[in-house]
């Protein structure tokens, strides 16, 4: 078995790297089957050929011992830095850079930030790796936004880890425990990296949400393509879609794919990977997927094929409802979390859906975790099923992305823009409009177009946003 320094200080991040892989395996079988027991019979889990260094990203925390600066892992429920020279969960080139990003810090004279007394420089580092083109991304994360010779970091990182495709600086002043900050500088390069993924392309930048273990992300998706059978011309939801990867993979030859996330970052990803990935037929929104799913059944819309993948916690009650409601033929869950896996299943077939598949995917060895694909179609009809709807009555809540487009330009230049302005913009630059909840047919007033400084300071929110190019 591997050797790992980090384990005997306890890091906590692999509880399970003493159980040879067979038994974490068999051990993961017995809870997945007795949790689905009331749903059906899982297929066994697939588990990884080599289960070892398969984490496309990784993050070290800045501290300094015996005089020099070095990086590792918080001590698990504490903020104690174990040092972790060689983790074997995350890629070897990972490592690679983990130790060349400390070296070029060192060499650059950076002071690790003092959690307690909130001084010092560098807080935290995070890499990369895109595994299908060998690109990595390096963030260097610093507790105020002046960096000294920050040219230089890069330039010294690149000359011990030559395959780093990009640095950036990321500005975290806050005392939270979230490694990274909103703002960011280049360094070097694009701040984007690119993957592959079941023939997509995808680019990342550090903020990008990702799954983090590529080989089995394979896998997995592959899976939910397979379940989901998806059918042309079809209108396919992928609610909790992060980057718009699902939707985008499992859902190709849709003739419709709605995408929602609450992330704002990630709807920015999923439209601009949408747009590289040539598929036109998407539309992302940004909201909560409860919300959105019951705005989508109060309008009677319907759907024939629903992604769900939510975080470990499960849906809510009012997105399950809303899905009954919206009764499409195929749901394909998607689910890191076994316990609110059985109980969203639950409501879900009592509402009329039968489980059809269960595969169970070890997306995380070494660790207690669980990644399942679940396929469910509708048994009954709709109409003859009691469904509990809690809709929210009253206005429908405008799109946040306008709001925080309003915001944007409010911010840097100092105006206020109408959200018809905004529409008329998006319009003009070929982002197809979706049919907004809150859209009017006809107008109340005379309209008057949007004036040209106006629209230039759109057209830059839409650029920062990420939903047109630079
Ligand atoms: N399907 C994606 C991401 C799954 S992770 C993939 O395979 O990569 C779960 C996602 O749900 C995260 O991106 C998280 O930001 C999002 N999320 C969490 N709560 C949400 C909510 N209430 N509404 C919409 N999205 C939510």
């Amino acid at each position: 078995m591997p050797h790992c320094d980090a384990k005997k200080q306890g890091c906590g991040g692999c509880p399970l790297l003493m159980t040879p892989y067979p038994e974490q395996l068999a051990q993961k079988q017995q809870r997945i089957n007795r949790l689905m027991a009331p749903f059906g019979k899982p297929r066994p889990i697939l588990g990884m050929e080599d289960p070892w260094h398969y984490r496309n990203k990784a993050i070290a925390t800045f501290t300094r011992r015996g005089g020099q600066l070095a990086a590792g892992i918080y001590q698990e429920g504490t903020h104690r830095v174990v040092p972790a020279r060689e983790c074997l969960l995350v890629s070897r080139q990972l490592n690679q850079a983990l130790e060349a990003a400390v070296w070029a810090a060192e060499k650059c004279g950076y002071q690790p930030y003092q959690e307690d007394r909130g001084r010092g420089l560098v807080r935290h580092i995070q890499a990369r790796h895109a595994f299908a083109t060998g690109q990595v991304l390096v963030s260097l994360v610093t507790a105020g936004p002046f960096l000294p010779g920050g040219r230089k970091f890069a330039r010294l990182l690149r000359q011990k880890a030559p395959f780093v495709e990009s640095v950036v600086q990321n500005i975290n002043p806050g005392h939270t425990s979230a490694v990274l900050g909103r703002q960011e500088k280049l360094l070097y390069g694009s701040g984007r990296i690119r993957d592959e993924l079941c023939g997509k392309s995808f680019l990342l930048s550090s903020r990008s949400f990702y799954q983090i273990n590529p080989a089995q992300t394979r896998q997995l998706y592959e899976l939910a393509r397979q379940a989901a059978d998806c059918k042309e011309g079809e209108t396919v939801i992928d609610a909790y879609c992060g980057a718009g990867t699902i939707g985008l993979i499992a859902g190709q030859g849709a003739g419709k794919l709605l995408g929602v996330e609450l992330n704002r970052d990630a709807v920015a990803d999923a439209i601009r990977n949408a747009r590289y990935n040539k598929a036109q037929n998407a539309r992302f929104y940004c909201a909560d997927a409860s919300d959105w799913m019951a705005e989508m059944a109060a309008r009677g819309e319907k759907a024939d094929l629903v992604f769900m993948d939510p975080p470990r916690q499960g849906s809510s009650p009012k997105f399950l409802n809303s899905l009954l409601a919206l009764a499409p033929e195929r749901v394909v869950y998607i689910s890191c979390g076994p316990e609110s896996l059985a109980r969203d299943l639950g409501i879900l077939t009592r509402g009329g859906y039968r489980v059809r598949e269960i595969w169970p995917v070890d997306m995380f060895p070494h660790t207690e975790h669980i990644e399942t694909v679940v396929l469910l179609s509708r048994e009954t009809n709709p109409l003859t099923v009691e469904v509990r709807m809690e809709v929210e009555t009253g206005e429908v809540k405008e799109h946040p992305t306008y709001k925080r487009i309003q915001e944007y330009v409010q911010e840097k230049y100092g105006f206020k823009v109408h959200t018809a302005y905004i529409a008329e913009v998006k319009r003009m630059v070929g982002l197809d409009m979706h049919k907004a909840p809150n859209a009017v047919e006809q107008r109340k007033h005379e309209y008057h177009p949007c004036p040209p400084e106006k629209v230039e300071a759109i057209k830059d929110a839409l650029r920062h946003f990420g939903l047109i190019a630079e």
